[in-house]
């Protein structure tokens, strides 16, 4: 889970996510860096791609969240990136019909998944499903005419990539 987190010693952890489940090379220096400047013992990978610093006293971990935040970093359980996992996609994945990390955060600026109340919307570049969580109640597929669609309540679609982000929307309307 996000955010601070007490340990036995009386130090605490703070535990960041990677958006969409990725860094910039540079984005990770900066954050090592901000991580070793405020006091942590390690920076570790953690659960559902995120990065726990751990040793830090309560002032610093804060300081460290504000950092990460301004690196572009999730901070928040509620934050509309947390909700939308995605695979590597295009161009770091040679099956990938289309880029999803770019589409991911597009379907997470649109707040379809608050709207819904649904979990978590998973976005597969292919049938493979790489890195699509349990937690998942919407599956999108992308295939070379579209994206296939699983909703929360079992429906299944096929709508083009164009009107993913507008259907899931409306989607959305009817669900809440
Ligand atoms: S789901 Fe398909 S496109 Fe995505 S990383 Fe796996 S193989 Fe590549």
């Amino acid at each position: 889970m996000l955010g601070l987190h007490p340990l036995a010693d009386g130090r605490c952890a703070a535990a960041v996510g990677l958006p969409f489940g990725a860094l910039a090379a540079k984005t990770f220096a900066e954050l090592v860096a901000a991580a070793a400047r405020r006091g942590a013992s390690s920076l570790q990978p953690w659960e559902r791609h995120s990065a726990l610093a751990i040793g830090l006293d309560l002032a610093s971990a804060r300081a460290f969240q504000r950092e990460a935040a301004e690196l572009g970093l999730v901070v928040r359980e509620h934050d509309p990136r947390w909700r939308v996992s995605t695979c590597s996609g295009r161009p770091g994945c040679g099956s990938a019909w289309l880029a999803t990390r770019p589409l991911a955060a597009e379907i997470a600026r649109s707040g379809a998944a608050d709207r819904s109340g649904v979990r978590r919307i998973h976005l597969a570049g292919c049938a493979k499903r790489c890195a699509a969580p349990r937690a998942a109640d919407v599956q999108l597929v992308a295939d070379a005419h579209g994206v296939e669609v699983e909703l929360a309540d079992g429906t299944r679609a096929h709508w083009p990539v164009a009107e993913l982000v507008s259907r899931l929307l409306r989607a959305a309307e009817v669900a809440s």
